[in-house]
């Protein structure tokens, strides 16, 4: 099979999965790309997962209605208008050989779902894949929206709890934005650094900077490591009234709210 980031408005992926026949893709929030690579390659639409209702990430739907020839998977607060097939935590879907499991991230959205999955990837054989929207960021994390930093601080833990070879498919690419907030929390992070030099020459080349790997992150993602005495220090100069993990974690996204690079 093959995983593709297809690049939407300014920031986005919309990531397809495909194995030469049949697609899927995740949080469509522009249908143009989708259409083209379905086109261009001969694919047809057979599945799509949606992680949350921003328009960013399901604005393309009504427009692939007409390509789709299957469910539509979410949240079921996102409405039956778009999603045909609701489901939540815990539930496992099938997809061409693939088990797809579902797990409630809350935290950017009440109802954030995250989909996990191993798949026999062409270019890197079997590999784990997550599709976390707008939880998880490569040196980062989401905001806040209508969840709490309780409920994002939760996901977070549990996503870094996945092996370290998972692959992280984020929905943005927020890399170099988010790495040089990490800077600012871990001037002295080696791994960061390199972490930098290398997302700034894929940028360069035009190349996304995912997907990610989780044990990569653990490294330099600063929303990761809110257990890292530099980690805490900083948070503390930031507000954090104690060393405890959520209360470093909220500083730090609070921090990374007003954080301009
Ligand atoms: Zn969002």
């Amino acid at each position: 099979m093959k995983l593709v980031a297809l690049p939407a408005f300014t920031d986005n992926y919309i990531w397809m999965i495909h194995d030469g026949q049949q697609a899927l893709v995740v949080d469509p929030g522009d249908a143009t790309p989708v259409i083209a690579y379905l086109q261009s390659h001969g694919l047809a639409l057979t599945a799509i997962l949606v992680t949350h209702q921003h328009m960013d990430h399901v604005g393309g739907l009504p427009a692939l209605q007409a390509h789709l020839n299957g469910p539509v998977h979410g949240p079921a607060e996102c409405g039956a208008a778009i999603i045909t097939h609701p489901v939540s935590e815990g539930d496992t879907l099938h997809w061409r050989g693939l088990n797809l499991r579902v797990w409630h991230t809350p935290g950017h959205t009440t109802n954030h779902l995250s989909y996990l999955t191993e798949a026999p990837l062409d270019a890197l054989g079997p590999r784990r894949l997550l599709w976390c929207g707008d939880t998880l960021f490569s040196g980062g994390c989401g905001r806040v929206f209508d969840g709490t930093m309780a409920e994002l601080h939760r996901s977070l833990q549990r996503l870094a709890g996945l092996p370290g070879d998972t692959l992280l498919c984020c929905t943005h690419e927020y890399t170099l934005a988010n790495l040089a907030f990490a800077a600012a929390v871990e001037p002295e992070n080696a791994a960061l650094e390199a972490a930098r030099q290398r997302a700034m020459a894929l940028r360069a080349a035009g190349h996304p900077t995912l997907p990610a790997v989780l044990s990569e992150e653990l490294h330099f993602n600063p929303f990761l490591r809110t257990d890292q005495p530099m980690v805490v220090q900083q948070a503390r100069h930031r507000g954090a009234p104690d060393d405890a993990p959520l209360s470093v974690f909220t500083a730090l996204r609070l921090w990374k709210n007003e954080f301009k690079a």
